[in-house]
């Protein structure tokens, strides 16, 4: 095993981290998941994409630099190295376009991606229904067939939509044949957001964001073009998303190991002021050694992905990794602050929102009941 970086690598890394230092926006950017917050981050999407650096991984013929996977894992490190804010446009470039540069036509491509990358469209996430969140294949949101208009037209409501209050687009799935078993009578659609028969309702989370929507279709004409992937083959076609979502794009170890390192900072900082309880040493470095397994259990998915291997069901394994590592890194942060931990803005709601990691992107004992079956080959039942 060589975990030395090639000389272009450490380029790219002294390139990145130049424009960064330069140009993360100081003192930090309000939450992206309030409208005003979610403006401002807009604009340092567009200052991104300018400069080349929203999309590093994608073909430069799209905004990005062609980097590969090694050197987009360096530019998440220098990104939370540098307190880059939150990707506010990060369902999009990291759920989205992986599966459409998989299973996508070169027209929605071309279509698609340049506004996707450059933040001039936004798109959120629209699987969960009010009765269907882990039983995904659950939903009733149906998707009827209009031959005279060449399209389809989508009725239901989906819940729990990531900034879907202040998103252009939803993408998500709709039963398009009411007879075909559960999981086959899918179909994953593409929807503006503006269209007639949609109304998005937005509503608070309880630290105080209001980025969460409900968007409730009714009869609302989508055309055959923004169909994504085979009719009827939706399931499959999402499975490619969750997998970019529990696997590697949307919690790549830069930012744990970023977290990691401010929690020995704080360490630090409190034993050198008297302040720190010794107990906490232990927890301190086994945070810090956590976020670091991590990142080498990543290098080890990056070097198979890398030889042609998907990393598959096991891409449970790493959603479970990173959730529960971020609940321990401010459990431990919030310790070491004790009750001026009420008083501490930061540490505080990166813990709050910690919690909701072992339940989006499929909840955590959803990915262990995976990881038994189709990981471990052990029985159902
Ligand atoms: C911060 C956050 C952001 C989100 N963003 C989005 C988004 O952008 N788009 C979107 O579509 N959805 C989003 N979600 C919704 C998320 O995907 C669902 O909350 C999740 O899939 C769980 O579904 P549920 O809430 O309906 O809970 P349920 O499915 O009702 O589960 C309730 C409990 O039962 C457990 N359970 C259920 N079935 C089983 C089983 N077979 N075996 C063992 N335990 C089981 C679950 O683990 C959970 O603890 C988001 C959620 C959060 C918290």
């Amino acid at each position: 095993m060589d975990l030395t970086y090639t000389a272009k690598e450490e380029a790219f890394r002294a390139d990145a981290r130049s424009w960064l230092e330069a140009h993360v926006p100081a003192p930090s950017l309000p939450s992206g998941d309030t409208r005003e917050g979610f403006a401002r981050h807009l604009e340092w999407e567009r200052r991104l994409f300018d400069d080349r650096w929203a999309v590093v991984s994608w073909p430069e013929a799209y905004g990005g630099r062609d980097a590969t996977l090694w050197e987009w894992l360096i530019f998440e490190e220098e990104y939370y190295r540098a307190g880059g804010p939150q990707r506010v446009t990060q369902n999009g470039i990291f759920l989205l376009a992986p599966t459409l540069f998989d299973l996508g036509t070169d027209e929605q491509r071309e279509r698609i991606l340049p506004k996707l990358a450059s933040g001039e469209e936004t798109w959120c996430q629209g699987w969960s229904e009010p009765d269907a969140g882990s039983d995904l294949a659950g939903i009733t949101s149906r998707a009827v067939r209009d031959d005279g208009a060449g399209g389809w037209r989508l009725t239901g409501q989906k819940t729990w939509t990531t900034r879907g209050a202040f998103c252009t687009h939803l993408f998500g799935l709709f039963r398009s044949h009411p007879d075909a078993e559960r999981h086959r009578g899918l179909t994953y659609f593409l929807v503006p957001l503006d269209a007639d028969g949609v109304t998005v309702r937005g509503f608070g989370r309880l630290d105080g964001d209001e980025g969460f929507a409900d968007v409730f279709l009714d009869d609302t004409f989508v055309p055959d073009h923004d169909v994504l992937g085979s009719l009827h083959d939706g399931w499959r076609v999402a499975m490619a998303t969750t997998g970019s979502e529990r696997g590697l794009t949307l919690r790549s170890p830069g930012r744990f190991c970023a977290t990691a390192a401010r929690l020995v900072d704080l360490w630090r900082e409190r034993t050198r002021d008297g302040n720190a309880d010794p107990r906490l040493a232990d927890a301190v470095v086994q945070a810090w050694m956590d976020a670091q397994a991590y990142r080498l259990q990543t290098l080890d998915v990056v070097t198979r992905i890398s030889d042609g291997q998907p990393p598959g069901a096991e891409s449970s394994l790493t959603k479970l990794w990173w959730s529960e590592l971020d609940v321990r890194l401010h459990e431990t942060a919030l310790a070491l602050l004790g009750p001026e931990s009420e008083l501490d803005g930061p540490w505080t709601r990166g813990y709050q929102f910690a919690l909701s990691g072992p339940i989006y992107a499929g909840t955590n004992e959803i990915q262990r009941n995976v990881v038994a079956e189709r990981v471990l080959g052990l029985p159902r039942r």
